[in-house]
């Protein structure tokens, strides 16, 4: 047995367990368990410091998991787009794969809870009709491998998998999704990366949610798979008592990047039965995403995004930086707040009656100032107004965009 699979076993799962060491009382322990069971490796269990932690949250059952009534077990709705077992088919060209119930930790907030634990839940002896089905589906060319955790697979099991998925012609792309380099970091070992590096080319999407998450471990584990040519990207959550907090999400992207990890997207909480109390609003996350941008590299900046439930997809959300467009321009707020205009060309001509000096009033100062940050109207300190600029811009449409 490998260590990172002694430490599964070794995982704080009983109610007894839950019992003595988080204190939690028996009735609501069994109830808990009956609800989403819970698996704490010893490794993530180490990583907490003191009692109600943005670690100890993401894996201690609590209480209020029992009073929400109000959440979907499938929020995402990915069993109505499920046209065979362990295939959800949304995208036009990719394609979700689960590949097991079993996770390296149960997370208090999982989407999945309908789909994770009980290996009933999703059965291994129905992926040959999921194979049937990628290899009739030749829009196909991008396949996340899912669950669960696709690397609690044995190093032979998964390579099957690997080497049946790559001998599928339209299939460009894999993508493993795993949690396992943040809460067991043990799993990835030289062999492993070894045999996935054989099928070429693999991404990893992992999941991040706090900087305590980033351990020398963690960090090995990252570099392992970078090593090996596997570029690793991560999708964190937003949550309430876990990462809502500019400076914390900051200092969980940049130290990301230095783990060779790009973080890629931020979610809203799904509207998942048992993690409401997970839920923050959408302005928290706004107001984040605006603390981020502009004061740290673009890189160390995701896509803020929500999981739209029903089944709508991803839908990027931007905080509200155009604030008017028309057919000649576009008037913009910075991420300081300043003010700027773009001219829109028509057939590569900018209209000669709308020439709009690039040009701002600093509302402070009273100083007009340029795009590079200098006054543009000399250093009199007098203001001058764009041609055409409104003081008040009536918002006519909402724009939205990925920058
Ligand atoms: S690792 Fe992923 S699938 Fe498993 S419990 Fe956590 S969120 Fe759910």
């Amino acid at each position: 047995m490998e260590l990172w699979q002694q430490m599964v076993r070794d995982s704080v799962h009983s109610v007894d367990q839950l019992v003595e060491k988080f204190g939690i009382d028996r009735t609501v322990a069994e109830g808990l368990d009956e609800f989403f069971q819970a698996r704490i490796n010893p490794y993530y269990l180490s990583l907490i410091r003191y009692p109600g932690d943005p670690i100890w949250r993401q894996c201690v059952p609590d209480k209020a998991e029992l009073d929400d009534l109000e959440g979907f077990e499938d929020p995402l709705q990915e069993d109505r787009m499920s046209p065979v077992p362990n295939i959800t088919h949304r995208y036009p060209d990719r394609a979700l794969f689960l590949t097991t119930s079993q996770c390296g930790m149960y997370c208090r907030f999982c989407t999945r809870k309908r789909k994770v634990g009980n290996s009933d839940k999703i059965s291994m002896k129905e992926l040959e009709s999921a194979f049937k089905y990628l290899e009739k589906h030749t829009e196909i060319r991008d396949v996340i491998m899912s669950g669960g955790d696709p690397l609690m697979l044995t190093d032979v099991m998964l390579e099957k998998i690997l080497k049946r998925l790559r001998q599928i012609p339209h299939i460009e792309i894999i993508r493993i999704g795993s949690k396992m380099p943040c809460v067991l970091p043990h799993r990835i070992t030289p062999k492993l990366v070894e045999m996935i590096k054989k099928y070429h080319p693999i991404y990893v999407n992992t999941h991040f949610n706090h900087p305590w998450e980033i351990t020398p471990e963690s960090t090995k584990a990252c570099e392992m798979l970078a090593n090996a040519g596997i570029p690793v990207s991560n999708q964190a959550v937003l949550m309430k008592g876990v990462n809502d907090d500019a400076e914390v999400m900051r200092e969980l992207f940049t130290k990301l990047l230095k783990i060779r990890v790009r973080p890629y997207y931020l979610y809203m909480a799904d509207e998942t039965r048992g993690a409401n109390h997970f839920r923050t609003s959408l302005e928290t996350g706004l107001e984040i995403m605006q603390k981020l941008r502009g004061y740290t590299s673009g890189l160390a900046i995701p896509h803020f995004v929500i999981d739209a439930p029903g089944g709508g997809g991803k839908i990027p959300i931007l905080p509200q930086y155009v604030l008017h467009r028309d057919e000649d321009r576009v008037v913009m707020k910075n991420y300081k707040g300043e003010i700027f205009v773009y001219r829109e060309a028509h057939n590569g001509e900018v209209k000669p009656d709308l020439k709009i000096p690039i040009e701002l009033v600093d509302k402070k100062n009273g100083n007009g100032s340029n795009g590079n940050g200098s006054n543009g109207n000399g250093s009199n300190g007098s203001s001058k107004k764009p041609r055409n600029y409104k003081e008040k811009v009536e918002v006519t449409e909402v724009a939205t965009s990925n920058n």
